[in-house]
């Protein structure tokens, strides 16, 4: 026996009733990724304004910035690029995406565009007249941005556990029906064109609204005429925890899942560059003809032609058969299961995370981790930042900086949570990978107290956390 191995503990032996799992593919392609040296790290990330967006893709070891369109893409998906109709008109990919759409979301009409916010922005013009209310589970950026300059405003109404980053609620994404119905009486269901409902939450920390909930919202809402609108951009992770977690769903499968919470709604936009497995795409789907109608002459206006929507032929043939490859119960365990891995690592060293862990990432709580820090100097933004400069791991904001300002009387919000977000992109990273992370966590934790604040010294006017600059104080 060698001086090494008799250092080491017995390993534990298997337990026979318990069978490890692991992803179900194998690698085909690999893309090499860079160190860096901390003092490469430190001059990147002062260039960058301390923001994680500004830094160069190269500049990155693990890029857990976003899970949108940074999936790797299966054999099948980059053979169906090669099958690209790239005509102008009636591209045969367009019509296998409304095949598979329908079949997957049962939605009667697609309208493609080039990513989410495309549908969301056609949406808005379609529905909100200037005064109206949009009800949703918690805000997303850029939905609340284009409902607000279609003249609408949005309104909250998530369960208030949503914005308690230890509370342990199963569907932290369900809607609060007292604020809703309150909100129905004081304005009118009239001034109300929809409810948006996200599954899961990106904003709350990738949280599930059951379809015990969504079903309660559609039968307050049908009552009034309002229609149910989803952001359908990670429901079939949604449906993973209705799985898990709602009693009766166990033996349904995600693709099931994912109809009947479709069912309960009237239309949905959808950026492909989540669940779908794709790096560019997206679409709107509805189910009434006039909205329809409306939404293919605006998309000419703002996408492109209605048969490809700002895509490629190619382009549509991912989506299309991302579609059918998201909704496999087998890659819904392996892609949820890998957060799930990186969360509970942090949380075996007591570091404080959302809980339960979301579908699609693990999100720091920095308040907690930084209690030194007001939100002033967005805690967030500065854990950030520290967690780059130690490993060269690339998160992202969602607190004050991403909450921006009030339209109307231009003052910071002010969040209650303060998050990173360790994003994790589907099919990319290993699980050594998830080691290395967490690592890292846990050292910036140990020397937390050491981590500066940032005062913001550059401000753009819309979504301002994708531009903004800041110094370390
Ligand atoms: C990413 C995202 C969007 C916007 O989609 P894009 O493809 O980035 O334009 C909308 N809603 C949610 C929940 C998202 O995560």
């Amino acid at each position: 026996m060698s001086s090494s191995s008799s250092h080491r503990a017995p390993a534990p032996r298997p337990d026979p009733a318990r069978r490890s799992w692991a992803e179900p593919f194998r690698i085909k392609v690999v893309e090499p990724v860079r160190l860096t040296t901390p003092e490469q790290r430190e001059r990147a990330i002062r260039e960058a304004g301390y923001n994680t967006f500004l830094l160069k893709s190269e500049d990155v070891y693990i890029d857990l910035l976003t899970d949108s369109g940074t999936s790797a893409m299966s054999d099948w998906q980059w053979a169906g690029m090669m099958l690209g109709d790239e005509a102008y008109a009636g591209s045969r990919n367009f019509y296998h995406l409304e095949e598979m759409m329908q079949k997957y979301y049962g939605y009667r009409y697609l309208v493609p565009t080039h990513q989410g916010r495309g549908a969301e922005n056609i949406l808005s013009r379609v529905l909100i007249k200037p005064g109206d209310v949009i009800p949703g589970n918690m805000y997303f950026t850029t939905t609340r941005l284009h409902q607000e300059l279609a003249g609408g405003t949005f309104a909250d109404v998530i369960i208030d556990e949503a914005h308690d980053p230890a509370s342990l609620h199963p569907f932290k994404g369900n809607v609060d029906l007292n604020k809703l119905e309150d909100l129905m009486q004081r304005h009118g269901a009239a001034r109300i064109p929809y409810v948006s409902i996200a599954g899961t939450v990106n904003m709350a920390g990738g949280q599930p609204i059951s379809l015990e909930n969504l079903r309660q919202v559609r039968a307050l809402t049908a009552r009034h005429g309002i229609k149910v609108i989803l952001d359908a951009t990670r429901l079939a992770e949604n449906a993973y925890f209705i799985q898990q977690r709602e009693p009766g769903y166990a033996a349904r499968s995600i693709a099931e899942i994912v109809r009947e919470m479709c069912a309960q709604s009237d239309g949905c936009t959808m950026s492909a560059k989540k669940d779908s497995l794709v790096n560019i795409g997206g679409f709107l789907a509805v189910n009434d003809w006039e909205v329809f109608e409306e939404a293919r002459n605006l998309v000419v206006v703002y996408e492109g032609l209605h048969t490809y929507g700002g895509m490629a032929g190619r382009d549509m043939e991912a989506v299309a058969r991302g579609i059918a490859e998201s909704m496999q119960d087998d890659h819904m365990r392996a892609r949820v299961g890998q957060v799930l891995y990186l969360g509970n690592r942090l949380l075996a060293w007591g570091i404080p995370i959302v809980q339960p862990i979301g579908g699609h990432g693990v999100f720091l709580d920095a308040r907690a981790l930084l209690p030194h820090l007001p939100q002033e100097q967005y805690p967030a933004q500065a854990l950030a930042a520290a967690l780059y400069l130690d490993s060269g791991v690339r998160a992202m904001e969602r607190g004050a900086v991403s909450a921006g300002r009030n339209k109307e009387t231009g003052e910071e919000y002010r969040p209650k949570l303060e998050l990173v977000r360790l994003t994790i992109p589907r099919r990319v990273y290993t699980q050594a990978h998830m080691d290395v992370v967490a690592e890292s966590v846990y050292l910036v934790h140990e020397r937390r107290e050491q981590v500066p604040g940032l005062r913001m010294v550059y401000e753009p006017k819309y979504l301002r956390f994708f531009q903004a600059r800041f110094e370390a104080r």
